[in-house]
């Protein structure tokens, strides 16, 4: 039998906050690219949660998921609208799925533990069973869109792992990112945190720091002609720019002259329905400048050096 061939993606990883939404319609606009936005979402899926898709209604409501699971059971696979049962997480509780495939803090660790996560025969089996419902998923996707790349923008390290890993893949990784001041301010903002008190602004710049190391060890792994990042400032500033930028990168037509109706037609969006408003153009949030004290952006440039200096935000 022939092998079949792999299923090009595109995986944004990054960190919440930072223009994923924004990325995932513009990705969508291109004739060649599928971006149903954020394909794994282990609790926000779940069917007690109402209005996840961005069309507003429930994922049990919303007739293009409805489509998507009735084409999965044709496949002979469940998939109920609240549990898809896609996400790259071995283990019965959190404490497991940290250390059977959550990020361990060493790239070296995680290539050992990944190893043998894929040979163990209780772990094994339940690496296969994700394989064959995310290839489904892919495949459903793709089918119905007639498009032939899909965009995930999951955003999560682990989970641009466990495509790396997968032969049937051809990975891109986008590593999205968007300034440490402008990521605070709107943690900040959401309620994430209550006060700009040192503990909170501690916990989110911890964040900011370990998601930048996680998705630089997979980043690290792969070809590196296989990876770009892309910071949310250029993408407000110049989308036409930075779109160029990607069709290179994904080896796809460039994508029509801007500006692109990229807000209009028929979405069914997943991840954070809360940040997509119909209508918005493309505004750069730049409200740290005047929320946060001279104090705070010190704290917040000193403790995140590594993963500015990467990136280039002085
Ligand atoms: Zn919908």
């Amino acid at each position: 039998m022939s092998q079949p061939a792999a299923i090009p993606v595109i995986y944004v990883a990054g960190i919440g906050r930072s223009g994923s939404t924004l990325l995932a319609l513009l990705l969508n606009s291109h004739p060649q690219i599928c971006s149903p936005g954020e394909m794994a979402g282990y609790k926000r899926y779940r069917a007690r949660h109402a209005g996840l898709c961005s069309c507003k209604a429930s994922l049990h409501e919303c007739p293009y998921w409805a489509e998507v699971s009735r084409r999965m059971a044709g496949r002979g696979l469940g998939f109920a609208a609240g549990n898809w049962r896609i996400d790259y997480r071995i283990g019965a509780n959190y404490g497991l799925w940290r250390l059977f495939s959550g990020p361990l803090g060493n790239g070296q660790a995680e290539r050992v533990r990944d190893w043998w996560v894929r040979r163990l025969p209780w772990t094994a089996g339940r690496v296969r069973d994700l394989e064959r419902r995310n290839r489904a998923l892919m495949e459903v996707l793709l089918e119905m869109s007639g498009k032939t790349i899909l965009a995930d923008t999951s955003k999560n390290a682990s989970r641009a792992g466990f495509l790396a890993r997968l032969p049937w893949v051809d990975l891109r990784l986008i590593h999205l990112v968007r300034d440490p001041r402008g990521y605070l301010a709107s943690q900040v903002r959401r309620g994430g945190h209550a006060q700009l008190r040192p503990i909170s602004m501690s916990r989110a710049t911890g964040t900011y720091r370990r998601r930048f190391a996680e998705v630089r060890r997979v980043a690290d792994s792969m070809d590196p002609a296989r990876t770009m990042t892309l910071r949310y400032e250029d993408l407000c500033a110049d989308p036409p720019g930075q779109l160029r930028r990607i069709a290179a990168f994904a080896s796809v037509q460039p994508w029509p002259t801007w500006p692109i109706a990229y807000r209009s037609g028929d979405h069914h969006l997943l991840g954070n329905p809360l940040t997509y408003r119909p209508g918005d153009g493309i505004v750069h949030d730049e409200r740290w400048k005047r929320e946060l004290s001279a104090e705070q952006v010190r704290y917040v440039m000193a403790r995140t050096a590594r993963a500015r200096k990467f990136f280039g935000y002085e």
